[in-house]
């Protein structure tokens, strides 16, 4: 979750949620711009007790239903129960947990939204029309305002602002993306991509050889 776009976070305004956690406008935690390893670490605070006696989990998960999060609190919940009991690490609830019916977090979003996007460009014409070039342009400078993770959609729009599409043809518009994702991939300290077509086109088009 790395930005370089500034963002209010549950440490200033939301006392009993872990810190960190990104809000969207309205104050409210923002599930497309957090993973589900964020939210995850309000099952950490679990057993501590606040001096009134309380415990923090429970002031989180209050605090969590008035920003319309009830829902992720009892999923919260159900992942404690079914993760290994020797297990210590919140995280692990990932494995056990079947999250393919609840709203994408940060991670599911930028991976679908990353598959479909560099499996456009893999099937992109090699001789576009004029047609073609400006449709596809629009429809990434269009994801660049609506992408629903706003912090990102913003460092987005910066990205291409400085690197114009470049879609001229099938390879051009395939290794724009691809440098266009290692610049997130960088920003977020993952390692780079091999941008050559053979690398791109055998991992989003033909598959390894035989
Ligand atoms: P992903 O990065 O989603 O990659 C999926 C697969 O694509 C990889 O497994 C690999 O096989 C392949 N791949 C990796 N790099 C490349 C490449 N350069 N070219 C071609 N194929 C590649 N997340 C944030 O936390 N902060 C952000 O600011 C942010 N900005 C984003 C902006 C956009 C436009 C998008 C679409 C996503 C953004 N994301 C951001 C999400 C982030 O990029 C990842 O999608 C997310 O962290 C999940 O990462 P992942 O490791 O599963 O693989």
């Amino acid at each position: 979750q790395v930005s370089s776009e500034p963002r209010r976070t549950t440490k200033e305004t939301h006392p009993h949620l872990p810190p960190g956690l990104i809000l969207d406008e309205n104050g409210k935690v923002c599930k497309v711009c957090n993973t589900w390893q964020d939210f995850a670490k309000i099952n950490k605070n679990k057993q501590t007790q606040s001096s009134d006696g309380t415990s923090s989990q429970s002031q989180s998960k209050t605090a969590l239903k008035g920003m319309g999060m009830a829902g992720f609190a009892n999923l919260l919940n159900n992942s404690q129960a079914s993760s290994s009991a020797s297990s210590s690490d919140p995280t692990s609830a990932r494995v056990e947990v079947d999250r393919s019916n609840c709203p994408p977090d940060t991670a599911s979003l930028g991976r679908s939204t990353w598959t479909f996007l560099h499996t456009t460009a893999s099937y992109y014409p090699s001789n576009p029309t004029e047609t073609h070039r400006s449709k596809i342009t629009n429809l990434l400078e269009s994801l660049s305002i609506f992408y629903p993770c706003s912090w990102c959609a913003k460092d987005f729009q910066k990205d291409i602002r400085q690197n114009p599409p470049e879609v001229k043809n099938r390879e051009d518009f395939m290794r724009w993306l691809c440098e266009r994702h290692n610049t997130v991939n960088k920003k977020l300290g993952k390692p780079l991509f091999d941008c050559s077509i053979k690398n791109l086109d055998k991992r989003w088009k033909d598959g390894p050889e035989d």
